[in-house]
């Protein structure tokens, strides 16, 4: 049986301690659907993320992936990291600050989890490192250390290293809001060219232009709720609630 989404979210909620960050948290993509989620800064969007492939558990509600319950075994137990690994692989997470590691190779970098946690023999690996370095167009680079890397293209091989997983889901956290202008544009290419294949992708990022130009919906958060959500040229075009109206007009 098919599930009918790809990723559910029902419900998610958030707190740390008495502080509530996410509220209710509720939205469903289906197979190749982009959703950009955007909002103020310090409105959930990371936390809601790092909730979704439980890199930060939620303290309320459920995601389900194709059907299939993340973090939480059928008797609602909180799932240990060793059961949650092959879940998270599934779900490839490209973050602000790319998060390699600087002593590997960027063919290491890319290389270390699928052997790590799908089994890949080491030779295997390192073939798909290359295959995925080459789909972010940094074939020659495979043998460098991230340091001699600019920022650009040390994101490019974050975005490598999370399609190595074979994930049914990307996320991306604001993944060119660290880079120098300059070098956004290319990040934005390859992200245009994953959307381009039918990628499902919830994107957070403060880039609006290519929000309209690539997510078929936007979401917008603001004190850890989904205010408003719908295409994203309606919602960009037509937004409704004072605050998004209020958060579009400090972007220009
Ligand atoms: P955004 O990504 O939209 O800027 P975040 O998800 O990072 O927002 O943060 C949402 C809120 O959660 C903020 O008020 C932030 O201070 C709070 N927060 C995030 N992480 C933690 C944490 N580890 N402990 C306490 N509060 C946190
Ligand atoms: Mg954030």
């Amino acid at each position: 049986m098919t599930a009918e989404f790809l990723l559910e979210v029902t419900d998610l909620g958030k707190s740390y301690g008495h502080h509530t960050v996410l509220k209710n948290v509720s939205f469903a993509l289906r197979r190749g659907e982009r959703i950009a989620l955007i909002g103020p800064s310090g409105s959930g969007k990371s936390t809601c993320l790092r909730a979704i492939n439980y890199l930060d558990p939620p303290t309320a509600g459920d995601i389900l992936l194709e059907g299939r319950r993340i973090g939480r075994r059928k008797n609602g137990r909180r799932m240990s990291d060793l059961e949650l690994a092959p879940q998270r692989a599934e779900i490839g997470m490209v973050f602000q600050h790319f998060h390699l590691w600087p002593h590997l190779s960027v063919r290491a970098n890319v290389a270390l989890q699928p052997q790590k946690v799908r089994g890949v023999s080491r030779v295997e690996a390192s073939r798909l490192a290359e295959e995925m370095l080459a789909k972010v167009h940094l074939a020659p680079k495979v043998d460098e250390v991230p340091q001699r890397l600019s920022g650009g293209q040390q994101q490019r091989v974050a975005i490598a290293r999370a399609l190595a997983q074979k994930p049914k889901l990307l996320l991306f956290d604001e993944p060119t809001s660290a880079l120098d202008p300059e070098l956004v544009g290319e990040v934005l290419t390859v992200i245009k060219e994953l959307a381009g294949e039918g990628r499902a992708m919830v994107l957070v990022t403060h880039e609006i232009a290519f929000a309209r130009e690539v997510a078929d919906r936007i979401l917008f958060m603001d004190d850890g709720r989904i205010v408003e959500q719908g295409p994203a040229k309606d919602l960009l075009d037509h937004p409704q609630s004072p605050r998004l109206k209020q958060f579009l007009a400090s972007l220009s």
